[in-house]
């Protein structure tokens, strides 16, 4: 059994196939998706769709990095309400991303920071997106971290260094996705050196496809590709990589 803790599918790229994928999802044992949201316009998609396949989907409420505009604090202000209404199992997605636009970068930080507090007031776990901005969210999880912080850096893609520094925050996990399985991404090489309690399975769909769909739309249902890589890493089947994924997904999400 597999949880895929980050996939999109409620996004229009999936209209036309969605109750199909759901399907190969089944048979292949991915079980569970988590559906992070981007901003205002997508929030009904997440709810509806996780309303659609209840047990299946479940929510999140959050506003993605790059979504910070100057109209943040309106956007927020949309969205908060999600939380008490709609009953997600996380915030997110949240965080700093400055490949696409540095410029936005003082109020990502306060969008961020803000969202980490509606976590701690709401005790739930926050689905970080960090691209370009390890340092920038560092900073800030110094500062904000408590014993009650729990989440996931989703898609890591950095060094060893900054996987223990994570870690080492004490309630967070690795985001692990197609990315390990792309030649020479160097991933690999930082996910053999962790332990796998802390990885979590993801697909990011439709970004992000694992080999040997590389530029293709990704689905949930390619997730075991990405733990038939982890198999190959940590030498142990793909079964039990779904296993102990799955109960550290549980473990963070309580789902
Ligand atoms: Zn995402």
């Amino acid at each position: 059994m597999y949880v895929d803790t980050h996939t999109h599918i409620y996004l229009k790229d999936f209209d036309d196939d969605r109750k199909q994928i759901i399907n190969e999802c089944k048979k292949l044992g991915v079980t569970k998706l988590l559906l992070p949201n981007i901003d205002s316009n997508s929030m009904e998609d997440v709810i509806k769709i996780s309303n659609e396949f209840k047990g299946m989907c479940f929510p999140m409420v959050g506003l993605h990095p790059c979504s910070v505009k100057q109209n943040y604090n309106e956007e927020l202000s949309f969205i908060k309400p999600y939380i008490k209404s709609c009953n997600p199992i996380a915030i997110g997605e949240i965080g700093i991303d400055l490949y696409w636009d540095k410029s936005t970068l003082d109020i990502q930080k306060k969008a961020f920071i803000k969202q980490v507090n509606w976590a701690l007031e709401f005790e739930l776990p926050i689905v970080i997106h960090a691209r370009e901005s390890y340092n920038e969210i560092f900073e800030i999880l110094d500062f904000l971290n408590t014993s009650k912080l729990k989440g996931v850096f989703h898609c890591f893609s950095s060094t060893i260094e900054d996987a223990n520094r994570i870690l080492k925050y004490g309630g967070f996990k690795l985001g692990i996705g197609g990315v390990v399985t792309f030649k020479n991404s160097g991933i690999d090489k930082v996910v053999e050196q962790i332990e796998i309690e802390n990885i979590i399975l993801e697909t990011d769909a439709p970004y992000l496809s694992p080999a040997p769909f590389r530029g293709k739309r990704n689905k949930s249902s390619y997730i075991p590709l990405i733990a038939n890589k982890l198999s190959d890493i940590y030498k142990v089947s793909p079964e039990e990589i779904g296993k102990i994924t799955s109960k550290n997904a549980t473990e963070i999400f309580n789902i």
